[in-house]
């Protein structure tokens, strides 16, 4: 169900998840997609209860948190009120942190090396749990950036099933801030595709419709949605 279907919202809504939605029919429309096909994550790193409280009441359910810390910090209560709200992991995640990860949330995107693989297998392994993985692809092979450089991607895939038996369910990039989105997410879909994954985590507020138009399935949105972050990490 989409959110329109979900709760119709008023024009001078004070967040912009009606705008989002909307935007996002528009270029499934426009690319000849189902607007089903696309999950909007919508990413609350920073804002606390009271601003995710009204997202939650507008039919949003599916959130992204780039920090396990904080994430641990608001969102057991949420969900133990909300019951169906999923969380997604997009931020780096540390292997000592990969208990609490795979204990607080439905989807890690963030998986892009050896070590995480061992800590992730071993967790959901212990818990029972099945967490949706995506394998992150430095598109841009910046030295800053987390993620599997795109000429080592389809050996780290085949790892991660082979050698830690983990079933990833597709990848996610994040282009370079300088560059045009259109060429990596190209590049992203491109690796997936040849390796058989049919997910592609890929978009944010500046880029979700270009994101789409290259077939993003999950789009992470957290500023368009909630407005700027004031907070110290972005
Ligand atoms: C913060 C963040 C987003 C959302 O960014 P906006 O520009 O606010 O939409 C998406 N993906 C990741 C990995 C992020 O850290």
């Amino acid at each position: 169900m989409t959110q329109s279907q979900t709760t119709p919202l008023s024009a001078d809504s004070p967040h912009g998840l009606a705008a989002v939605a909307q935007e996002i029919a528009r270029a499934c429309k426009e690319a000849r997609r189902d607007p089903a096909s696309v999950t909007l994550i919508a990413v609350s790193k920073t804002f606390a209860a009271d601003a995710i409280l009204p997202i939650i009441g507008a039919g949003q359910r599916v959130f992204g948190e780039n920090r396990v810390q904080e994430a641990k910090g608001k969102w057991p209560a949420l969900t133990q009120d909300h019951p169906g709200l999923k969380l997604h992991l997009i931020g780096p995640l540390q292997s000592n942190k990969a208990k609490e990860a795979v204990a607080l949330f439905d989807a890690i995107h963030s998986v892009d090396r050896a070590s995480i693989c061992e800590a992730l297998a071993k967790e959901i392994k212990s818990q029972g749990k099945q967490p949706e993985l995506f394998v992150q692809i430095n598109t841009g092979e910046e030295p800053q950036k987390a993620g599997v450089a795109p000429q080592d991607a389809d050996t780290f895939i085949a790892a991660c099933r082979e050698k830690y038996g983990l079933a990833i369910s597709g990848l996610m990039c994040i282009p370079p801030v300088d560059q045009a989105p259109a060429p990596h997410f190209a590049l992203c879909a491109k690796i997936a595709a040849r390796n058989g994954l049919k997910n592609l985590s890929m978009g944010m507020s500046a880029d979700f419709a270009t994101a789409i138009q290259m077939g993003a399935t999950h789009v992470r949105v957290g500023s368009a949605i909630f407005g700027t972050r004031t907070a110290p990490h972005a």
